[in-house]
This record gives structure tokens, sequence and C-alpha cells, in this order.
């Protein structure tokens, strides 16, 4: 018998004497037998949420350990629920990086705020992340959560930015107070300090069922869709002000060949003016937004990339709701 299970004998007085006529040699009802039993499955729709710029994308690609949800300084890239993979032998987290939560102020963030509601509602975990030096906030955290059935794990980010050694610790005793949580785990998703404490946290955490999706995937989202957020996050990195929140990019071709993948990717801005300063004089700007796109394309697909991008004029699409079904925006 394996030590683990030794003295498990006295457990099979629990079974009703009828019940114990059929427990044999190799029945799983056997303690003996346990160690052979086939092990429990867990799955479960893991959601990253919390205001903008927390980190929830930074943490996002920590735990996937791959660049599949964009980074930047700017508040609001990430528009999409963007579903992340990872996959054990015996489990299996569904993880989605959210908008931040936000106050709709037109269309575009009405939609982004849908996701954010289906994300907190069909949640098994929610790991809530707050960055050092946030407050509580009743509208933005209390309010939101209400809805949430899940277990909560929160995160405290950027701890890095912490001087003083004792003030992670008053940041968990000031979370714990305001916002009860399954646990608490500061980190820096930037620097990967305790970020190894998360997946443990979340398998404890994970319901037991089969797994929603088969076990080799990454991701759920199209190929397409990965390359149009690599492009934005260029755009997010190269113009200021509201032209990158004006802007859509779409994936209008892809031909993927064993060496090469040729993409024809689609800049929508909503104004004539806009697609100048996209464009930049004498075409420096695009050029320079290709140029850095191609090469994340290429780390991401493991392959040469040759990329053509073109700008196009939208008038208003963010406040339209049919364009925004256009680009994907709306949820049925
Ligand atoms: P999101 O809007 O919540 O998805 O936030 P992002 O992941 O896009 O990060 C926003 C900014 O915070 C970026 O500039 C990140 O580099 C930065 N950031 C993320 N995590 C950390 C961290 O642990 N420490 C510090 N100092 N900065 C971080
Ligand atoms: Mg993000």
């Amino acid at each position: 018998m394996h030590p683990i299970y030794a003295g498990a004998e006295a457990s099979l007085s629990f079974y009703p004497a009828a019940f114990l006529r059929f427990i044999d040699e190799t029945s799983i009802f056997n303690p003996d037998n346990i160690y052979m039993m086939p092990s429990i499955h867990k799955a479960g729709f893991v959601n990253i949420l919390g205001k903008p710029n927390v980190g929830k994308s930074t943490l996002m690609n920590r735990l996937m350990g791959e660049k599949i949800s964009i980074i930047t300084s700017k508040a609001q890239t990430t528009r999409h629920r963007i579903l992340g993979l990872l996959n054990g032998e015996d489990y299996q987290m569904v993880i989605s990086d959210t908008p931040g939560i936000i106050r709709p102020a037109y269309e575009l963030q009405k939609s982004m705020m849908q996701f954010v509601r289906l994300s907190i509602e069909d949640a098994d975990i929610l790991l809530l992340m707050v960055e050092a030096g946030e407050k509580f906030d009743e509208e933005m955290h209390g309010r939101l959560l209400k809805k949430s059935e899940g277990k909560r794990i929160l995160i405290i980010n950027k701890i890095d930015q912490q001087k003083d050694p004792t003030g992670i610790e008053k940041l968990k005793v000031y979370w714990e107070n305001v916002l009860p949580s399954e646990e608490i785990i500061p980190v820096s998703a930037l620097q990967g300090t305790h970020t190894e404490k998360i997946l443990p946290s979340i398998l404890k955490h994970l319901p037991e069922h089969p797994p929603y999706y088969p076990k080799d995937q990454l991701s759920d989202k199209p190929e397409r869709f990965f390359a149009s957020e690599i492009i934005r996050e260029k755009i997010f990195q190269t113009y200021r002000k509201e032209v990158p929140y004006s802007t859509e990019v779409v994936i209008t071709e892809f031909n993927e060949t064993i060496e090469i993948i040729r993409m024809r990717a689609e800049i929508y801005v909503e104004r004539n003016s806009q697609k100048g300063i996209i464009i930049g004089k004498g075409g420096k700007a695009l050029k320079k937004v290709g140029t850095e796109a191609r090469k994340d394309l290429e780390t991401f697909f493991g392959k040469q990339v040759y990329l053509e991008t073109y700008v196009k004029v939208e008038k208003d699409w963010r406040n339209k709701p049919q364009k925004l079904s256009r680009f994907g925006y709306n949820l049925k």
C-alpha cells in the first residue's frame, strides 16, 4: 500500500455492510486501490478583471508564457475578451483578459463593458487585479462584483514600485478588510515576482469539470485576431492623443505557406485628417508601424511575414452600432 493511504482501511467501516461485499481487490471503492483511480479533471473559466492599466494584459502574458494579449502604456487597448488556454494533464484553465473597467462614454465603450459584465458572470474564478496604491472603489469594484458567483483571487500588482518593505503587508491587510477574497497575492507582473504563486492558487479553486476545448489548442481566437492586435499595439505606440482610439485594424488577407505568411491589413480611421496622421510625412509613420508589427508578427507566428497596410476612412465608426458589429464588437 502507498504510504499516503496507510490507515485508510479504517475508512472501510464507513461503507454500509451490504455495499462492502462488492468491494473486492480491484474495486475503486477499496482504499487500497485509490492510487489506481483515474485522477479527476479540473476545468474552468478564469477571468482577469481590473481598472485600465493595472497590468492585466501583462499578467495574462506571463501566465500564458507567450505574448498573446497586447500591452501598451495607454488605457483601453484590449477591447475584446481574449481567451487563452492553459492545459495540464488533469486541468484546463480558460483564461480571459478583459478591457479595463470603465464608464461607457460612447457606443464602443458600451460594447466593451458588455464583455466585462459577461466575463464577471461566467467566471469560475475572478482574478481581480488592483495596483499598489489603488483604493477600493464602490462603484467600480463593489457594484460589478455583486454579480459574480465564482471564487475571487485578489492580485495586488506593481509591488516593484513599493519602496517601503512593510508596505506590501499593509496593502494585504487593507484589501483583506475592504474586499474579502479566497486569497490575496501581491505580485509584480512585469518582473515576474511571486507570479508563480498564481497558478497553484487557481488550480486549488478550479471546479471539477472535463476540458472545454481540445487540449492542444492555445487560444480560441483566430490567428487574424492576434495579427490585428499586434498591429494595433504598434499604432498605440506610434501616435498620440485620440488617433489610436479612432483606429481599427482588420486583416483582410491571411495566406500561409510553409515559409511565409502574406497578410493584408486595413487600418480604419474616422476622419480624413486622421488618415493623414496615420500615414505621416512621406509615409514614414505608417512604414514604422508596418516594420515594427512585422517583427512581432514573425516572432509570434515563428515564420517570415509579408505585411501590406492600407489606411481607410470609415466616418464615425465608433458611434455606429452596425459598423461596430462589422468589426466584431457585438456579442450576438
Ligand atoms: P491593462 O490595461 O490592465 O491590461 O495593463 P497592461 O498590462 O497593458 O499594463 C499597463 C502598464 O503597466 C504597462 O506600461 C506595463 O508595462 C505596466 N505594468 C504592468 N505590470 C507592472 C508591474 O508589475 N510593475 C510595473 N512597474 N509596471 C507594470
Ligand atoms: Mg490590457
